[in-house]
């Protein structure tokens, strides 16, 4: 009999399925180029929307803090922690969002597990589109409230589902940007049913801040609609190029938050220069149009230049530009043969994402020229 901390059968039942996953060490800062096994390979899978990670006044507010403030925070936010540099990029990112108030969390996963958490409990319900990130649905799972998946951006769907609900709760979570498929969901649909429903509507748009809207306030901001998403959860570590995530809401939300959000409560606070960093990039974020204007041009080359050559891409309009492959060892082949001929482009695989549609993660950011969308569409 094998012993039951073998974990090798685990492991190797994982390489067999070709699902192994493994860090590549990078050897240069990541941006438009990455660096590996001492060659350069043009990158297309971060997540640096606006190619704002190395941005030189970034770096810049972050050496001054850390000049100023040292490295670590020393403590939670409750303890003491919380330094002026938090405490002032809440006060703009909720300027930002046009809501009352905001709260810094250290990851957007944590983020994701500490607002549902707070939010709903065993006599509440969950209600979670099917394509949701993996911290949404563990937040949700972990909660302890009833968890129910819905179809993917389907406001008829998530209807039934609430109906059937007799919870004292119901919290509707949804990605804003999907992660791995780059559709925007439905907002005005979702809140209208959560209007009709008595439930609420908490969007997580990690990849839609920076990039949507006309000031980078992402997919709510895009679609005006900041009055109807009363949670609302974005992250430092995409389009902004820092690290780290924050919710927006009312006073009573945020208040909430602080109170009885365990993974806000119970862990270090960030390190403050990582704040003063996102507030040097969300000053550039916001005023930087051309980015965005870069982008979506980028965007637009590469839909038209892959329709050109016969791929079949998926219904995004933003920078996450999936091409569907289906079985995990053609995708892991795919971006092989892809890393051989220079390029960096990650193959997706369950669980991350659905079982038959393992799938090329193409991502643009402004850092890339229009000579590099050209080159990949010829490599693929
Ligand atoms: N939400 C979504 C939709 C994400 O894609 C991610 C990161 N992949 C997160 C949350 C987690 O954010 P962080 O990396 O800051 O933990």
């Amino acid at each position: 009999m094998t012993h039951p901390f073998d974990l090798s059968a685990a492991l190797n039942e994982r390489r067999a399925q070709h699902r192994y996953r493994q860090r590549l060490e990078q050897q240069a800062p990541v941006g438009r180029e990455a660096q590996i096994d001492g060659r350069r390979l043009l990158n297309f899978c971060g997540n640096d929307y606006l190619g704002l990670a190395n941005h030189p006044e970034i770096i810049a507010a972050f050496k001054r803090a850390a000049d100023e403030f040292g490295v670590g925070s020393g403590s939670s936010h409750l303890v003491c922690g919380h330094s002026r540099f938090h405490h002032a990029l809440e006060e703009q990112l909720a300027d930002f969002c046009g809501q009352p108030r905001a709260l810094l969390f250290s990851t957007g996963y944590m983020a994701n597990l500490g607002v549902i958490q707070a939010l709903v409990g065993k006599q509440d319900a969950v209600f979670e589109d099917r394509l949701n990130h993996a911290s949404l649905i563990d937040g949700g799972l972990a909660s302890g409230a009833r968890f129910r998946r819905y179809l993917h951006n389907d406001a008829v769907s998530l209807e039934s589902a609430l109906q059937g609900s007799s919870a004292r709760r119901k919290l509707v979570v949804s990605d804003g940007v999907f992660s791995m498929d780059g559709d925007v969901a439905p907002l005005a649909e979702l809140a209208q049913v959560c209007e009709r429903q008595q439930a609420w509507l908490m969007i997580d748009d990690a990849h839609g801040f920076g990039v949507l809207g006309h000031e980078g306030g992402g997919c709510v901001a895009a679609q005006n609609m900041q009055q109807q998403v009363p949670v609302l959860v974005g992250t430092l570590g995409k389009a902004f190029g820092t690290f780290g995530a924050f919710v927006v809401g009312s006073d009573d939300l945020i208040e909430t938050m602080i109170q009885f959000a365990r993974p806000y409560i119970y862990t270090t606070a960030l390190p403050p220069a990582v704040a003063a960093a996102s507030l040097a990039s969300l000053q550039l974020l916001k005023k930087d149009h051309w980015r965005r204007e870069k982008l979506s041009e980028l965007v637009a080359r590469f839909r038209q230049g892959a329709a050109q050559k016969g791929f079949q891409l998926m219904d995004s309009a933003t920078p996450i530009q999936p091409l569907m492959i289906g079985a995990d060892k053609d995708a892991l082949a795919l971006s092989q043969r892809l890393r051989e001929q220079g390029f960096l482009i990650s193959a997706i695989r369950p669980p991350t994402v659905a079982e038959g549609t393992a799938r090329l993660r193409i991502t643009l950011s402004a850092a890339h020229h229009a000579e590099d969308v050209d080159r990949l569409i010829e490599a693929l």
